[in-house]
């Protein structure tokens, strides 16, 4: 019998935590049948639409098409990223989205563990990591938002791999425009200097984690300040992958 999405209540006072507190669903609400194991619905996780079986195999990026075919994308071709690959549990479209935006402005209860068992199931079980990394936010936007949703996910990866995290490993060191609606060039442009690093990097491999993927501009800085740093290797996982 699985404990659902609690998993810190012990076996016995389960059936008498699920009678007043019933599972439900972090996204829609809706209550869980008896013994489900997902962490949400069946409803929203049809939602969830996977990267089509055509995505760049580097950086993921989505192609337009439905041909099966895993060949580098221009971008990943004219400028190989530092990152060795990124994860993803999904498009960043519909229901994905929808879940996020609520975890990111809006967190509700239980959806950072649900999120972050779902990115967990995404990256290869058999991939070595040694630390696990989150983007940070700026000090300023921290403030406001009062939590960084990447170091929830990375948290709960952490967790579930009982991996080392390293919190405030990589800072964001000064504020920069809002991404949105920049270029792909003006967005690495936007992001210069942006991140540091606050101590020491152990060489290994390391699993940089955020929530959203758009152009890669924020990953590609982050993965180059880790590696110049002395990471031997960078794998990114994201939740949503945007097209
Ligand atoms: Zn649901
Ligand atoms: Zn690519």
């Amino acid at each position: 019998m699985g404990t659902g999405g609690f998993p810190g209540i012990r076996p016995l006072l389960w059936p008498l935590f699920k009678h007043f507190f019933p599972p439900a669903c972090p996204l829609c609400g809706d209550t869980f049948p008896i013994d489900y194991s997902n962490v949400f619905c069946a409803d929203c996780l049809t939602g969830f639409k996977p990267l089509p079986d055509a995505h760049c195999p580097l950086c993921s990026l989505p192609f337009a098409g439905t041909f099966n075919s895993s060949h580098f994308c221009g971008r990943c071709i004219q400028q190989p990223p530092t990152y060795a690959k990124v994860y993803a549990v999904g498009l960043y479209d519909q229901s994905l989205r929808r879940a996020i935006h609520q975890f990111k402005f809006n967190r509700q209860v239980g959806l950072d563990r649900s999120l972050g068992v779902l990115l967990e199931q995404r990256v290869d079980s058999d991939l070595k990591i040694d630390l696990v990394v989150p983007v940070p936010l700026h000090r300023k936007r921290l403030q406001q938002r009062s939590y960084n949703q990447a170091l929830l996910l990375a948290r709960e990866f952490a967790r579930i791999r009982k991996l080392p995290m390293a919190k405030n490993l990589l800072i964001k060191g000064h504020e920069t425009e809002s991404q949105q609606g920049l270029s792909a060039k003006e967005r690495v442009k936007n992001l210069q200097g942006a991140f540091n690093l606050q101590g020491t990097v152990p060489g290994g491999t390391i699993l940089l984690i955020d929530d959203v993927m758009t152009t890669g501009a924020t990953v590609e800085a982050c993965s180059r300040v880790l590696v110049e740093g002395g990471a031997t290797k960078v794998y990114v996982a994201v939740i949503g992958r945007a097209a």
